[in-house]
């Protein structure tokens, strides 16, 4: 917890939770919230009093006139309890302060839910009233530890040269590709601002102007659906640098993120394992492997390479093996199979290990009649699997294998994504390009200023979907964190991409043209990344949703039911911003 050193105030010797033994016989003042207030007859009452380092016991001589969450201002002697009443389970549980004069400072409606961690209230509630809420110790130790990984965060780039620099919110579009929040024009009726999904370009032209090492804590907007772990506007921490590649790049965050990690957890974490993004897919079927566990994905292509079962017979057939999974019921590996469908999968061959005589082993389901023998034991000495385990196998395509496998390990393997240990990967050599698209143009994976990886060059035009890009993502327990790239700074290299995605000069002109532009000027070879801080904040502070982490956060829906917003606004500022509301397209 951040908490200032010096607790005084001209209204305040202490605060609430920090009264200790030392301070027996003192005089002291606290303020803060009535957590609770009990009777004792008529002669005393007892007042827990709540600020946001905790809780201490107030003995009022007579009654008080307080309820739940009243904010006070208490004066009196802090004694030890009396013999046998210590409360261990607080810190402040070895004393109380006595002969208390109370002052109400506030009064307060009762709170619509108990201001305390193990009640769990409706989370709409919870938004509604989020000042009742942000009272917890919970959001209180998110909120400050968001703070503490912002602060190390921003050392860690100080530290290496990097100069903090505000870009503009109001902006114009960006190619990232997000749904964009639009913001009217009043002065120039019909055109609009745009809020930046991420200060993508403006750094860039930031390196243009010579700022050599930039970075900044930027808020990012984008107008897509919200999950827990997606909210309208988020935080990153955006960095871009001049002169470096990207080796340098992965130093830069790595020292950045580490830092923070260590002042979060206590510990700093190993260095950061480095996984190309080829690799990552063919051993966890994803390119945010979650490497906390094992269950890697087996390659079993050769083993079934000559089979007669049709449904192995593929370009590729992978497996997972289910350590102790023989035992899974009937009706789980039927819906097993149900999402592998729905992954895209043509369906799903299940094996249960069985011991068999003689120290041999066996195999059990709807496929393993057919098998060969040669089959199963390739099968099993390929994956390892034992009796008592399962192995789950997927024919199909390379990248169908892949992605159906990958989901299936993390179903069945898999832990929440905050829980230890905190496993970073750097996930290389992306592809450029992520597929075709319906006009048989190559569709850009990150964003099209993406250097591509200087060996593949050459297949740019004559085999777009091999060419490997220099950018790079950053993962944490199966969790993307951010990702990055090296920017084209050459023109020559910049007009081979957009004629490849198919964007004529025109169009790179007027998407692109002010960054174009700038790039005539002298540009020097640059490249950056950006990191969710939401996400990390979350996972450290051992959280499964950002809006835990975030002070005032949207619902799902998109609607903030404390402030009310999305909100119509008034006729006349329409009028200012030449609106007038039309029908809803069909
Ligand atoms: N602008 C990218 C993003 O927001 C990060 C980067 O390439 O620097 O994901």
């Amino acid at each position: 917890m951040t908490t200032a050193p010096d607790p005084t105030t001209s209204m305040r010797t202490h605060r609430c939770g920090e009264v200790r033994p030392e301070d027996v016989g003192r005089r002291v003042r606290v303020c803060g919230w009535v957590s609770r207030r009990r009777e004792h007859g008529e002669h005393l009452a007892f007042v827990d009093l709540r600020d946001h380092t905790g809780l201490v016991q107030c003995v009022v001589p007579g009654t008080v006139d307080v309820r739940s969450e009243y904010v006070l201002a208490v004066e009196g002697v802090v004694r030890a309890r009396p013999a046998g009443t210590a409360n261990p389970d607080l810190a402040t549980g070895e004393v109380e302060i006595q002969e208390c004069t109370v002052e109400v400072l506030s009064v307060a409606e009762p709170p619509p839910f108990a201001v305390d961690d193990r009640v769990d209230a409706d989370e709409h509630l919870r938004i509604r009233y989020r000042f009742v809420d942000l009272r917890r110790p919970r959001m209180q130790a998110n909120l400050r530890l968001r703070a503490v990984i912002n602060a190390a965060l921003r050392a860690g780039m100080e530290r290496q040269g990097f100069c903090e620099v505000e870009t503009p919110l109001l902006w114009a579009p960006t190619p990232e590709g997000a749904r964009e929040f639009v913001v009217p024009s009043r002065l120039q009726h019909g055109t609009c601002y745009v809020l930046p999904q991420s200060p993508q370009l403006a750094k860039q032209l930031l390196m243009v102007g010579g700022m050599d090492r930039y970075y900044q804590i930027a808020r990012c907007l984008r107008d897509e659906d919200l999950r827990a772990d997606r909210q309208f506007e988020f935080t990153q921490l955006d960095v871009e640098a001049s002169f470096v590649g990207q080796e340098d790049v992965l130093r830069f965050v790595s020292e950045a993120v580490l830092d923070a990690a260590e002042r979060a957890t206590g510990t700093r974490p190993s260095e950061i394992e480095r996984l190309t993004w080829a690799e990552a897919m063919d051993r966890f079927g994803t390119d945010k492997p979650d490497l906390r566990f094992g269950m890697e994905l087996v390659d079993l292509t050769a083993v079934f390479a000559g089979t007669e079962v049709r449904a192995l017979a593929a370009p590729c057939v992978k497996g997972i093996v289910v350590e102790g999974g023989g035992e899974t019921t009937r009706s789980r590996l039927d819906q097993l199979t149900d999402q592998a469908r729905q992954l895209g999968g043509k369906g799903l061959a299940w094996f249960r290990v069985l011991p068999t005589g003689e120290g041999g082993t066996g195999l059990d389901g709807p496929l393993a009649r057919f098998l060969t023998e040669d089959d199963v034991a390739g099968l099993l000495v390929a994956t390892g699997a034992a009796a008592g385990d399962l192995v789950l196998v997927v024919a199909d395509e390379h990248l169908t294998v892949c992605t159906v496998l990958g989901r299936l390990r993390v179903l069945l393997g898999g832990r929440p994504v905050s829980e230890g240990p905190y496993r970073f990967a750097w996930i290389v050599d992306f592809p450029l390009f992520e597929g075709i698209d319906g006009d048989g143009n190559p569709v850009a994976a990150h964003h099209p200023f993406t250097m591509p990886h200087p060996d593949d060059l050459d297949r740019l035009e004559s085999d777009p979907t091999s060419v490997r890009s220099q950018s790079y993502d950053l993962v944490l327990n199966g969790w993307e964190l951010g990702s990055g790239s090296v920017r084209i700074h050459r023109a020559d290299v910049q007009s081979r991409i957009f004629a490849v995605l198919g964007i004529g000069p025109e169009e790179a002109e007027s998407r692109f043209g002010f960054l174009l532009g700038a790039f005539r000027h002298g540009a020097p070879p640059h490249a950056g990344f950006a990191v969710g801080i939401d996400r990390l904040v979350a996972i450290f502070a051992g959280e499964e949703s950002i809006r835990e982490v975030i002070a005032f956060p949207k619902t799902q829906s998109g609607s903030d039911p404390m402030t009310g917003a999305p909100k119509p606004v008034a006729p006349r500022v329409m009028a200012d911003l030449g609106l007038r509301e039309v029908p809803a397209p069909e």
